[in-house]
């Protein structure tokens, strides 16, 4: 596959949000609208290919590229939110970070039972938040089809940390 114009404007913040953390800035992918339009057309055709009945975007990032696919595809969009953010009835699933805990929440309503539900995020990392938001998913019935994301996190093995569903990310670093 050709390059990605998107791959080319990801932009390195060292030590951010913290010393040692090289930060993958997608800033400038939203602000060139041929490389936006890529990634959203190629993770929209994957969604539809993995049979996508509702797309979850993962706050706040997966939301940038979780919606406008979900147009596209004329399919519901739902979200995974951070603790304290849903107004309405809600479950909710902690996972380990390096430091600490985070805590995810969903909407009782936003999966349907059986439904197939494919994740969405900008990066892959460690995968705790997939796992996390497939856990909620899995909670309200639902199926996870698929996780698409523009980068993958090579070297900290996110995918060992993802069972049951294919894993589509358009970069590697
Ligand atoms: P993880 O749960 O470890 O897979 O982390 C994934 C989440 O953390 C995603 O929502 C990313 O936006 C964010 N994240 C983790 N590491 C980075 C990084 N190096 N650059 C940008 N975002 C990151």
């Amino acid at each position: 596959m050709a390059e990605l114009i998107a791959k080319s404007l990801i932009r390195d913040v060292p030590d951010f949000p913290k010393a040692g953390i090289l930060f993958k800035d997608i800033t400038p992918v939203l602000e060139h609208p041929a490389a936006f339009q890529e990634v959203v057309n190629l993770l929209a055709e994957d969604a539809k290919a993995k049979g996508a009945e509702v797309i979850v975007g993962i706050e706040s990032r997966g939301f940038l590229f979780g919606t406008p696919m979900a147009l596209q595809l004329e399919l519901p969009f739902a979200m995974t939110r951070k603790l304290g953010k849903l107004p309405y009835e809600k479950i909710t699933e902690e996972y380990a970070l390096e430091y600490g805990t985070n805590t995810v929440e969903m909407h009782i309503d936003a999966i349907r039972p059986g439904q197939k539900a494919y994740i969405v995020d900008d990066l892959l990392a460690t995968g705790g938040t997939a796992a996390a938001a497939q856990r909620l998913i899995e909670r309200l019935g639902g199926e996870v089809c698929g996780f698409g994301c523009l980068i993958e996190l090579g070297f900290l093995a996110g995918r060992q940390n993802l069972k049951g569903f294919p894993i589509t990310a358009l970069m590697e670093f």
